[in-house]
């Protein structure tokens, strides 16, 4: 980190701490040419993962989408808040610890899928009817019973 004042690399790092909810974190800074103190900001970048639709089509992952499709499917049932928020923190750890910049819809229906299974089993069966596109009972039933 060049000292901001002589350009000097060379420097101490005096105080560190996060800030913005550890999203970023702060560091003063001494340098050791010059003696003058600044400070430092670094942050994570975050690398967009993007989700490849039915269509091909990409579109970035939208945390707050994905909140939304679980907040419908558990919609009127015993579910808190805290607990849909977990799995979709859940989720988005899975999808951006995985190697791959890019995740196909399917997979993520199937990883929400089975977060709900044990989160709430209406919830589960609804969040299957929309993501599964199932035609009539039957092909429901049929899933239900190999799931
Ligand atoms: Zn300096």
């Amino acid at each position: 980190m060049k000292c901001f004042f002589c350009g000097s690399l060379e420097s101490k790092v005096l105080d560190s701490r996060d800030t913005d909810m550890q999203k970023s974190i702060r560091r003063r800074r001494e340098c050791l040419n010059c003696g003058k103190r600044f400070t430092t900001y670094e942050t994570v970048e975050v690398v967009p993962i993007l989700i490849i639709k039915r269509d091909h089509s990409r579109q970035p992952f939208d945390n707050n989408k994905l909140k939304k499709s679980i907040l419908i499917a558990c919609e009127k049932r015993p579910v808190s808040l805290e607990a849909i928020d977990k799995v979709c923190e859940e989720i988005e750890k899975e999808i951006y610890n995985s190697t791959s910049q890019e995740i196909e819809s399917s997979t993520l229906g199937e990883l929400v899928l089975r977060k709900l299974r044990y989160l709430d089993e209406i919830a589960f069966v609804r969040y299957a009817i929309v993501f599964k596109k199932f035609d009539n009972i039957n092909q429901l039933v049929n899933y239900l019973s190999h799931c």
